[in-house]
C-alpha cells in the first residue's frame, strides 16, 4: 500500500517535470527562442534591416522607411507585436547570417536573397519579392550588360550574392567591395568605379535619388533571380511557417499591395503579385 502510494507520488512528480521541460523546451511550439514564442511572451521583436537603401530600407534620423520596413510591420502584426514593439537594427549584407545565429536580431528583412548556401545556416520564409542582378552606370556609359564589365571597375558589397556572381562568372571585371551599396554609389559619382552591381530594385532606388538626378542609369538587363526571403534561426521552422502564413494572408487582404504602393510603388510601378505557391517549405 505504502509502496503503491510512493509510486503514484513519484509518477506524478515525473509527469510534472516532463510538462515543465516541455514548457521550457527550445525547439517546441511556442518556444522562447523562436519568434512565435518570443512575440507572444514579450510583444517585442528585433528586425535586422538595411539603412541606406532608398525605397527598401532607409534610416532617416531614428526612422526607418521602405518596402522591407512595411513587410516587417506586416510580419510583426501577424505575430501579435504592436508597432511600438518593433526594434530595427541596421544590418549590412555580410552580417545578416551572424546576426541571426547570435540572436542579435530575431528576423532579417533586408533585400536578403534565399539560396542554398545561406539555407544551411538560417531558415527563410518567403519569397515576398523576386529581384534580379543588374548594373548601375553613369548616364554617358557604354556598358550595356555584364559582358561589358571586362577590364572595368565594378563595385558591390561583401557578403552579397551579386559580388559573388562577379567573382565566379565575370572574372575579367575588377571587383571593388564595400560594406554597403551607398558607398559604391558614391564611388560611381566620384568616377572611381565604372559600375555598381546589385539587385535592380536597389539600383533603381539610388538612380531616383534627388542628389544624383540625371547622373545614373540602370542598364535594365537582369542577369539573375534574387528571391527575397525573411531570415530566422535555422531551428525555427515554426516561426518560418508562421511567416509564410502571414505573407499568404497579406496577399489576399491587400496589405502586401499597400506595403508596395506606399513605398516602391510611389514611382508608378504597379505592385507585383506575391506568388503564394512559391513560398518556402521551411525545412
Ligand atoms: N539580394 C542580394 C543579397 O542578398 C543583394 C542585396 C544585398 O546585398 O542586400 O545578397
Amino acid at each position: 500500500m505504502r509502496i503503491t502510494r510512493l509510486t503514484a507520488v513519484v509518477g506524478a512528480f515525473a509527469l510534472a517535470m516532463a510538462a515543465a521541460a516541455c514548457g521550457g523546451d527550445d525547439s517546441g511550439s511556442g518556444s522562447a527562442s523562436g519568434i512565435v514564442g518570443k512575440a507572444s511572451k514579450d510583444k517585442k521583436l528585433v528586425f535586422g534591416v538595411k539603412a541606406d537603401q532608398p525605397g527598401l530600407g532607409l534610416q532617416t534620423g531614428g526612422t526607418y522607411t521602405g518596402f522591407d520596413i512595411e513587410i516587417a510591420k506586416i510580419i510583426a502584426k501577424g505575430l501579435g507585436v504592436p508597432e511600438s514593439g518593433i526594434e530595427y537594427k541596421t544590418t549590412v549584407s555580410a552580417n545578416r547570417e551572424p546576426f541571426i545565429q547570435q540572436g542579435q536580431v530575431d528576423l532579417v528583412i533586408a533585400t536578403y536573397t534565399i539560396n542554398d548556401e545561406r539555407k544551411k545556416v538560417v531558415n527563410f520564409g518567403g519569397p515576398y519579392y523576386i529581384a534580379g542582378q543588374d548594373l548601375l552606370v553613369r548616364t554617358d556609359s557604354t556598358i550595356a550588360g555584364p559582358e561589358g564589365l571586362a577590364g572595368k571597375k565594378v563595385c558591390s558589397v561583401s557578403g552579397s550574392t551579386p559580388a559573388k556572381r562577379i567573382q565566379t562568372d565575370y572574372k575579367d571585371a575588377s571587383l571593388q567591395q564595400f560594406d554597403s551599396y551607398s558607398k559604391c554609389v558614391q564611388a560611381l559619382a566620384n568616377k572611381t568605379v565604372d559600375a555598381v552591381t546589385t539587385d535592380d530594385i536597389i539600383l533603381a532606388g539610388y538612380a531616383a535619388q534627388d542628389q544624383y538626378a540625371g547622373q545614373f542609369k540602370v542598364v535594365g538587363k537582369k542577369f539573375s533571380d534574387e528571391p527575397y526571403g525573411i531570415g530566422v534561426k535555422k531551428s525555427d521552422s515554426e516561426g518560418c511557417n508562421k511567416i509564410n502564413e502571414i505573407l499568404k494572408a497579406s496577399a489576399s487582404d491587400g496589405s502586401y499591395k499597400a506595403a508596395w504602393d506606399n513605398t516602391l510603388g510611389k514611382s508608378g510601378t504597379a505592385a507585383p503579385t506575391l506568388d503564394v505557391t512559391k513560398l518556402t517549405n521551411c525545412s
